[in-house]
């Protein structure tokens, strides 16, 4: 099984580079349309069931003209009476007009139900980047309106559906279904910022935090990438009615950073509830400390740490700040019990966690404490927020790690930290499966990147 799937995976590279080559656009379309379609099952080792040596040829001779929703609009556009549709997202702005203009709708009775509407004013005035889509008649009145969300981890999304009537009255219910997993190839290269290159390549947010996160241990994303610097990866994509909703985990990822490469796969041992990244080899990429305290995030991604000066007046300057904005969740870089949460003098509000082999963290001038003494703490867990307490001239974190008492570089400690447990033995031969199939999207999703490049 394994053979013949990397015979089949380097047959269906050979043949994407060659068609690339020739057709790009075509091919990566082609090879979106059959990530998406194939959906998560693909990655899935229990439900690992197709023949691979069939995917090279389904995937190139695949017709691109299936993905164009122009082609729908002007096979509509040719006949009377058709209907029209239109997709956005609710702005902060929006009044029930500006919502219903934009969508390209003119019906002062639809503009009158939804400022009237119990639900409509629930669930969609107001509620700014929530997806909608109207079917309006060739004259612009309103067919239906309906807007999706998911407000929790349920695996449910929710449904508001305005709908006309036969008597040609408005009505308004909203419906819950199950959203459905897809999985999505994408990749980018590095000209100025992680942030830039994923929201050239129109990888979400959330997905781009993962992809800092699961490095970190290897790539200081703050300080040391550097133009040019590029990535693929394979994340899922959460679906309401076919139209993506939210993004779900990052399945598998490479990074070049500086020259050197670094492979990541999401892999779950069977009987376990937690899952972990690892590396194709089956080496744990998690290890006994976090580099940072706080996550990596857009707004944090921004400021480089820095060193204090106002330290140096009450005492030498032992720690690493790291400056955000008051309120952003600070988070303890290792399992540990809290040994003091409270204020003391110049800390102001402080988190000490005491770790294995005498290790100790310190986390001052919080905001909030959420923690309290002898409470055991996991990895990640949030213990409180950035703040300005104590002597602290403008809100940051400040951050020490102590062996024995005595200040160390924290990320140096955090890269020299114990991994956790490898792929087990027995789970061997599904993570191998896993691997061989990530290691051919990786390749794939590089491929489209370049295509999509030239
Ligand atoms: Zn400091």
């Amino acid at each position: 099984m394994n053979n013949g799937l990397t015979t089949a995976s380097a047959a269906l590279l050979s043949r994407l580079s060659h068609g690339i080559q020739k057709h790009p656009k075509r091919v990566t379309a082609a090879l979106a349309l059959l990530l998406l379609t194939g959906g998560g099952g693909a990655f899935a080792v229990a439900s690992f069931g197709p023949d691979p040596s069939e995917l090279p040829v389904r995937l190139v001779e695949q017709p691109v003209e299936s993905l164009a929703s122009d082609a729908t609009l002007a096979e509509l556009t040719d006949r009377p009476g058709f209907s029209l549709y239109r997709s956005d997202n609710v702005r902060s702005s929006d009044t029930a007009e500006s919502l219903l203009r934009r969508m390209g709708v003119a019906d002062p009775a639809a503009a009158a139900f939804l400022r009237r509407d119990t639900h409509a004013q629930q669930n969609l005035l107001g509620r700014t980047g929530r997806l909608i889509k109207a079917e309006t008649t060739d004259d612009h009145r309103l067919l239906r309106l309906t807007a999706r969300w998911a407000h929790d981890d349920s695996g449910d999304f929710k449904r508001l559906v305005v709908e006309k009537s036969n008597s040609g009255e408005f009505t308004s219910r909203i419906e819950t279904a199950p959203l459905t997993v897809s999985s999505r190839l994408a990749g980018g290269v590095i000209h100025s910022s992680l942030f830039a290159a994923t929201d050239a390549s129109n990888i979400p947010d959330g997905v781009a935090v993962q992809l800092a996160e699961l490095f970190s241990g290897d790539i200081d994303f703050r300080r040391a990438l550097r133009k040019g610097d590029r990535f693929s990866l394979v994340y899922e994509t959460l679906e309401a009615d076919g139209e993506p909703l939210r993004s779900g985990r990052v399945l598998s990822a490479e990074f070049h950073n500086q020259g050197k490469s670094h492979q990541a796969v999401w892999f779950q041992e069977p009987g376990t509830t937690k899952g972990a990244y690892y590396t194709l080899a089956g080496q744990s990429l998690r290890r006994a400390y976090l580099t940072s305290p706080l996550e990596f995030s857009r707004v944090s991604s921004g400021f480089a740490m820095r060193f204090h000066p106002i330290h140096k007046t009450w005492r030498a300057h032992l720690g690493t700040d790291f400056a955000a904005p008051t309120g952003t969740a600070v988070r303890t870089i290792g399992d540990g019990v809290v040994e003091f949460a409270g204020t003391q003098n110049g800390f102001g509000n402080v988190v000490f966690v005491k770790h294995r082999n005498q290790h100790v963290t310190v986390y001052a001038h919080l905001s909030r404490i959420d923690v309290r003494p002898n409470q055991a703490v996991e990895q990640g867990q949030t213990i409180g927020a950035v703040g300005a307490t104590g002597w602290a001239t403008g809100p940051h974190l400040h951050f020490e790690f102590r062996v024995n008492g005595q200040h160390q570089d924290p990320m140096l400690i955090a890269k020299q930290s114990e991994a956790a447990a490898p792929v087990s033995a027995a789970a061997r031969p599904a993570f191998n499966r896993l691997a061989a199939v990530m290691r051919t999207q990786l390749a794939s999703a590089e491929l489209i990147e370049q295509a999509s490049a030239q």
